[in-house]
């Protein structure tokens, strides 16, 4: 079992340090204007190169898969309920427009308990299909600690995060290793938002960033408009991957996610049938993780309810957070 677990997250670290080409091309940090195209999500890519370069942050990779590969086969669930992640949003903003409200804040803290809780009301648009292994409620919640704001002269981001540290004109982390800390700001070109891995837990630039157009669902741009962004991003901060797996017919995973052939954009129709070795299956581009438009996602599946719940249980990668 071991071996088995040792050779996944293995193939892995491996898989990821080939760059998927259109993932690349969608990276679109050199824009100048602050609009997405498509939706586009680096974190996949930032992680592959901090494993290749990081010893230390490759074995804790590997820990944490064995460990969630263990809770699953288990069949275990988190014992004493729900997980309630304190919050810190760190707002950098040049314009008031990028200043965004407590109101615009609560609004995403909201979306996040509702699609974390499955009770999000377009949960009633999973296909009867998926119903079987949606979700549900992932036994995990948001609640908002403290907003931090500060004004800055910078136009632009990258995902150097430069927005992270005081000293390159970002706010540092408050206690990265307990509270869930979130970056907004005003532009990173083609790029949404951002996320660390669990192997990231604690550190400096632990947590997810967002670009303000894409935050809450008030004065937020179409078609990311509905909060979906975060949700996405705190996938990957609950050690979820993009549902292809960042690969063509790639593995994200996760048993119950149907294999795809790549990402999904804009607002597909159901069914949409994909050949992976041979095999035609239904996918369920629906998923958080994939790419489409926030009106059309609006699922987790059960096997990634199971991912993030390893991380947060007592023995879990992000245990920190359950202390407040
Ligand atoms: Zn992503």
């Amino acid at each position: 079992m071991k071996k088995t677990v040792f050779y996944l997250a293995a193939a892995f670290v491996i898989s990821a340090c080939n760059h998927n080409p259109e993932t690349e091309t969608l990276a679109d940090d050199n824009s100048t204007t602050n609009v997405a195209a498509r939706r586009s999500c680096p974190s996949e890519e930032l992680r592959a190169e901090m494993l290749k370069n990081d010893a230390a942050a490759r074995e804790r990779f590997i820990n944490i898969e064995a460990g969630v590969q263990n809770f699953i086969a288990t069949g275990k669930v988190l014992s004493d309920g729900t997980v309630d992640i304190p919050v810190v949003v760190n707002v950098l903003y040049r314009t008031s427009a990028e200043n965004i409200s407590d109101a615009r804040i609560a609004e995403q803290i909201a979306v996040l308990n509702a699609d974390f809780g499955g009770t999000n009301t377009d949960a009633s648009k999973i296909p009867t299909e998926f119903s079987t292994v949606k979700a549900g409620d992932t036994k995990v919640r948001f609640h908002l600690i403290k907003t931090v704001r500060k004004s800055t002269t910078k136009t632009k981001w990258g995902t150097n995060d430069a927005m992270k540290k005081a000293s390159t004109g970002g706010i540092d982390a408050t206690s990265p290793a307990n509270y869930f800390n979130l970056w907004v700001v005003g532009n990173m070109g083609g790029i949404l938002g951002y996320a660390t891995f669990p192997e990231s837990a604690g550190l400096w630039n632990d947590g997810v960033v967002i670009a303000a157009p894409y935050f809450g669902k008030t004065g937020a741009t179409s078609p990311y408009n509905l909060g979906r962004t975060a949700t996405h991003e705190v996938g990957h901060y609950l050690n979820l991957r993009h549902i292809w797996g960042d690969a063509a017919c790639g593995n994200d995973l996760v048993a119950d996610t149907p294999t795809q052939t790549g990402a999904n954009y804009g607002k597909p129709t159901y069914p949409l049938y994909n050949t992976c070795s041979g095999t035609s299956r239904s996918v369920m581009f629906m998923n958080y993780m994939d790419y489409v438009d926030d009106a059309s996602m609006f699922m987790f599946s059960a096997g990634q309810k199971a991912r993030a719940q390893a991380v947060l249980t007592s023995s879990g990668a992000r245990s920190g957070l359950r202390i407040y």
